[in-house]
C-alpha cells in the first residue's frame, strides 16, 4: 500500500513534466513558423499572450485528454505557416478562447495588448458563442460575415480555429461530428473559397466527406496510395522532352504533380458514373516560374508554347486567369493537353507570387496588394456590406441568397442595346429577365441568346447578348424554380407562386368542406388533424394539393373513422398500401411498416417516440441516420448522406438528434432504386421483376419504367429488411444483363 501511494506520486509530476516539454517544444515550432518580420514589441506580445493563455488554460483538457493550450498554439501555428498572418493575428489566436473559457477578460486584453488586437478577441469570443445558445446557424453565419467586415483576420483566425478542430474531431461523438461537419462544409469551405484559401477549401470538404461517407473515403485514399508510383512515373514521362527547353528559359522553375483532392476525385466518380480508374485527370501538372511582376504574363505564355509543341493542347479547355484574374484573386494559365499513352491531363502555369496567392489567398492577396492592379476585395467586401445593411428577410433565405450571390464568381452579359450585366456565375437566361425587371421576368415567354432561341434556363456565358420576349398572358409555374439561381428570381417567383396556390387552395377547401359535411364532421374541428396525418405544415399546403387532385378523398373513409363529429384514425395493420397511393408524396413516409424496429433516438428507446422515416432518402435498417425534428410532425429519421442533411444539420443544428439502430425485429422498409440500362426488348422488365421477386424473394411495392431510344429508366419501390439486403439486391441487379445501374433514391 505505502509503496503504491508513493509509486502514484512519483508518477504524476513525471507525467506534468512531461507535458510541460510537449507544450514548450510546441510553442517553439510556433516561433519558427513566423515568416513575418518582427521587432521587439512583437516578440514579447507573443511571448506575453503564450503565458497568459497557458495560465488561463492550465485546467482545461481536450475531448483527446491532451492540454488544452495544443488547441491554441495550433490554431496560432497554422495562421503563420498555412496563411502566413503576422503578429497581431499570432497573438490574436493564441487568446482566442481565453475570454470564453476562463477568467481572463477582455478587458485585460484590451490593456495589455491595445485596441485591436482586443476587437479581433471580441470578435472571435462572439463567434464561439453562437455555439452556445440555440440559434440557428444561419444566423451565425451572418455574425461571421459581419466580422469580416470589422477585420478581416477575425474570419481568417476563426478559419484556422475550425481546421484544427476538423483535423482532431476524432475524438468527438458522432453525431456531433456530423453537425460540425455539415456546418464546415455549408459555411467554412465556401467561404474559404471564396476568399482564395484554396488549400483549406480542398481541406475542409475532405475532412468533411471523411466523416460522412467514411467508407467512399478509404476507397480513394486507399486507390490513390495504390496508383502513386504510377503516377510519378507518367509525370516524369510527360515532363522529360518539355525539361530542356524549360530550363532554356533562363528562370528557376519548380514542377509538382499533386492529385486532386479526395473529395473532388469522388465527385467526379458520382457525377460521371465512371470507376476510379477511368478518370483521367487525378492530377494536374504545375509549372511554378520564380520571376519578376513585369515578365509573368511573357513568360507563363511562354512555358504554355513550350508545352503544347509537345503535347497536343484541347483548345476549349484553355484558361487565361492571368489577363483576367478570377474574383477572388486567383491568377494561372491553365491548359489541358493529351499527353503519352492518350491521357488527358491539365498543366497549370503560374509564378510564385501567384502560386502563393493560390495557397494562402487573401492573406498573400494583402501582401502584394501595393504592387499594383485594383483589389478584388475590396469590390467583395463592399458587396458583402451592401448584403449586411439591406437584408431584411429570415437568416435562412439570407445565407441562400448570399451563397449563391457572394460565393460564386461572376457571368458578364450584355442587353440588346450593348449595357453590361453582372450576374453571378451559374445564373440563367431566365434570371436575366428578372435582373431587368420583376414585370419582365414574370411575363417572359421566350429568349434569344446571340439571336438563338434559348429554353428559359439556359446558363449564361460571358459576353451573351439576352433578348427577352413577354406576353401579358405568361405567368411563372413552380417548374420556373428549378431554372433561376439568384435570390430575387427565386424569392419572385415564389411569391407568385403562393399567390397562386392560395387561389387553387380555394377550390380544395371547398372540396373538403363539401366532404366533411358529407361525413357529418365539423370542418374547423379537424382541418389540422387532417393537414398534419398528411404531413403539411399547414392548411394553405392541404387545400393545394386537394385541388390538384394529389389526395382523394374518397379514400378518406379507409384511414379515418367518424366519432361524434370527429375524425379519429384507423390503426393500421397491414404493410402494404393501395397502389392509388403511390402518387401521395406526403403519404409514402408514414405507417408504411407494421411494429417499428428498434432504433434509439439520443440514447432512448424510440419505440414510442412519434417518428417517421423521412420520405427523401428513405432510410433502411442499418443505414448511418440521423433524426430532425420537424416543426409539426414530429421526428423525421435521415441517412446522413440524405441530400437534405446538410442544409439541416448546417441551419437547425439545435434540432438534430442522434439516432441509431439496436436490432431489428422483421419489420420492412421501403426502398426506392433507380434503374438505368439499354432497352433490349421486353425482356428487361420481366428478368428485373423475375429476379427481384423469385430469386430474392422481396416484395415489389411499385415499379414504373420510361424509356426512348433503347434507353430506360425505372423506379422501382421495394421492400427490404435492412441495408445488407438492400445491398445484396443492388449488386445482384447490376449484374443483370441490359442494366447500367442501379442507384438508391
Ligand atoms: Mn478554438
Amino acid at each position: 500500500m505505502q509503496n503504491q501511494i508513493n509509486g502514484m506520486q512519483k508518477t504524476m509530476p513525471r507525467r506534468e513534466e512531461e507535458e510541460k516539454r510537449l507544450i514548450q517544444r510546441e510553442y517553439r515550432k510556433l516561433l519558427k513558423s513566423i515568416k513575418s518580420k518582427m521587432d521587439t514589441t512583437d516578440r514579447h506580445n507573443i511571448r506575453m499572450a503564450y503565458e497568459i493563455a497557458v495560465e488561463a488554460h492550465s485546467k482545461q483538457r481536450r475531448k483527446s485528454g491532451e492540454p488544452y493550450i495544443l488547441h491554441p498554439i495550433e490554431v496560432a501555428r497554422i495562421c503563420a505557416e498555412e496563411i502566413g498572418l503576422g503578429p497581431t493575428a499570432i497573438v490574436a489566436a493564441l487568446l482566442h478562447d481565453v475570454v470564453e473559457d476562463t477568467n481572463v477578460s477582455l478587458k485585460d486584453i484590451k490593456d495589455r495588448f491595445g485596441d485591436r488586437i482586443a476587437t479581433i478577441v471580441d470578435g472571435l469570443t462572439k463567434l464561439d458563442g453562437m455555439y452556445n445558445v440555440a440559434s440557428p446557424q444561419a444566423e451565425n453565419f451572418k455574425k461571421v460575415l459581419s466580422t469580416l467586415l470589422v477585420d478581416v483576420r477575425v474570419v481568417l483566425i476563426k478559419m484556422a480555429d475550425r481546421l484544427h478542430n476538423m483535423r482532431t474531431l476524432g475524438s468527438m461523438p458522432r453525431h456531433k461530428q456530423l453537425k460540425i461537419a455539415a456546418e464546415t462544409s455549408f459555411i467554412y469551405a465556401p467561404l474559404a473559397h471564396r476568399l482564395g484559401l484554396y488549400n483549406f477549401k480542398t481541406e475542409f470538404q475532405d475532412l468533411c466527406m471523411k466523416i460522412t461517407e467514411p467508407e467512399k473515403y478509404q476507397e480513394v485514399a486507399r486507390k490513390l496510395q495504390e496508383t502513386k508510383q504510377e503516377r510519378t512515373r507518367y509525370i516524369n514521362e510527360f515532363l522529360k522532352p518539355i525539361n530542356d527547353a524549360l530550363r532554356d528559359i533562363g528562370y528557376p522553375y519548380r514542377t509538382t504533380g499533386r492529385p486532386k483532392s479526395i473529395y473532388s476525385i469522388w465527385n467526379k466518380i458520382k457525377t460521371k458514373k465512371v470507376p476510379f480508374e477511368e478518370i483521367y485527370d487525378l492530377f494536374a501538372v504545375r509549372i511554378i516560374l520564380d520571376l519578376p511582376k513585369q515578365k509573368e504574363k511573357q513568360v507563363c505564355w511562354q512555358v504554355y508554347s513550350i508545352v503544347t509543341d509537345v503535347h497536343t493542347p484541347i483548345p476549349e479547355r484553355l484558361k487565361d486567369w492571368i489577363t483576367t484574374p478570377k474574383s477572388n484573386g486567383y491568377e494561372s494559365l491553365h491548359t489541358t493537353v493529351i499527353g503519352p499513352e492518350g491521357r488527358y491531363v491539365e498543366v497549370q502555369i503560374r509564378s510564385e507570387r501567384m502560386d502563393e496567392i493560390a495557397e494562402k489567398g487573401f492573406a498573400a492577396h494583402w501582401k502584394y496588394k501595393g504592387i499594383g492592379g485594383q483589389d478584388v476585395f475590396d469590390t467583395w467586401f463592399d458587396n458583402v456590406r451592401d448584403i449586411l445593411e439591406n437584408q431584411d428577410s429570415d437568416a435562412i433565405e439570407f445565407v441562400n441568397d448570399f451563397k449563391t450571390n457572394l460565393f460564386n464568381e461572376e457571368v458578364y452579359v450584355y442587353t440588346p442595346k450593348g449595357d453590361l450585366k453582372i450576374l453571378p456565375k451559374g445564373a440563367t437566361a431566365l434570371d436575366f429577365a428578372f435582373h431587368i425587371h420583376t414585370d419582365v421576368g414574370y411575363h417572359c415567354t421566350a429568349i434569344k441568346v446571340n439571336k438563338k432561341l434559348v429554353p428559359l434556363g439556359y446558363k449564361l456565358q460571358n459576353g451573351d447578348q439576352v433578348f427577352i420576349t413577354t406576353s401579358k398572358n405568361q405567368k411563372p409555374t413552380e417548374s420556373w424554380l428549378k431554372m433561376v439561381v439568384t435570390g430575387k428570381a427565386r424569392s419572385k417567383i415564389r411569391s407568385a407562386m403562393k399567390e397562386e396556390r392560395r387561389k387553387q387552395g380555394e377550390i380544395g377547401k371547398e372540396a373538403l368542406q363539401r366532404k366533411f359535411r358529407n361525413m357529418k364532421v365539423d370542418y374547423e374541428e379537424n382541418v389540422d388533424m387532417l393537414a398534419k396525418f398528411f404531413g403539411f405544415n399547414s392548411r394553405a399546403d392541404l387545400n393545394f394539393e386537394i385541388a390538384m387532385g394529389n389526395i382523394n378523398l374518397a379514400d378518406l373513409r379507409d384511414f379515418f373513422n367518424v366519432e361524434g363529429n370527429k375524425l379519429v384514425e384507423k390503426v393500421s395493420e397491414t404493410v402494404a398500401e393501395p397502389e392509388s397511393d403511390k402518387n401521395t408524396p406526403t403519404r409514402a413516409g408514414r405507417k408504411k411498416y407494421t411494429g417499428k424496429p428498434r432504433l434509439l433516438i439520443n440514447g432512448e428507446p424510440a419505440d414510442d417516440m412519434d417518428y417517421v422515416l423521412a420520405n427523401c432518402c428513405g432510410p433502411v435498417l442499418g443505414d448511418d441516420v440521423f433524426a430532425y425534428l420537424t416543426v409539426s410532425s414530429g421526428l423525421k429519421i435521415h441517412r446522413t448522406t440524405c441530400p437534405n442533411a446538410t442544409h439541416l444539420m448546417a441551419n437547425y443544428g439545435y434540432r438534430i438528434m442522434k439516432a441509431e439502430w439496436v436490432t431489428s425485429g422483421d419489420s420492412s422498409f421501403v426502398a426506392d432504386l433507380i434503374i438505368t440500362g439499354i432497352d433490349s426488348g421486353p425482356g428487361v422488365i420481366e428478368r428485373l421483376t423475375h429476379n427481384i421477386s423469385t430469386d430474392l424473394g422481396l416484395n415489389i411495392r411499385s415499379f414504373s419504367i420510361a424509356g426512348n431510344e433503347g434507353y430506360f429508366e425505372g423506379r422501382i419501390s421495394l421492400l427490404v429488411l435492412n441495408k445488407d439486403q438492400l445491398n445484396v439486391t443492388i449488386r445482384e441487379l447490376q449484374n443483370l444483363e441490359g442494366i447500367s445501374s442501379v442507384t438508391r433514391v
